[in-house]
């Protein structure tokens, strides 16, 4: 009778893809606007933070 077509989530493979291009270290980095001096290193730092997995990281000027 009726086909049982499985298809729920079709985004999940673009979110795998990009979890898969994070654990290959080629992130989407934004840069975070805010306050840019960071007080443990003691200097003006860029702030970016990843879209897809929320990684983030600092890079001193
Ligand atoms: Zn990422």
């Amino acid at each position: 009778m009726g086909e049982v077509v499985t298809f729920r989530k079709p985004r999940a493979k673009d979110r795998n893809k990009g979890k898969t291009l994070c654990k290959s270290g080629f992130h989407k980095w934004e840069v975070v606007k805010g306050n840019p001096f960071d007080v443990k290193l003691g200097k003006m730092v860029s702030r970016y933070r990843c879209s897809r997995c929320g990684a983030v990281k600092t890079q001193a000027r």
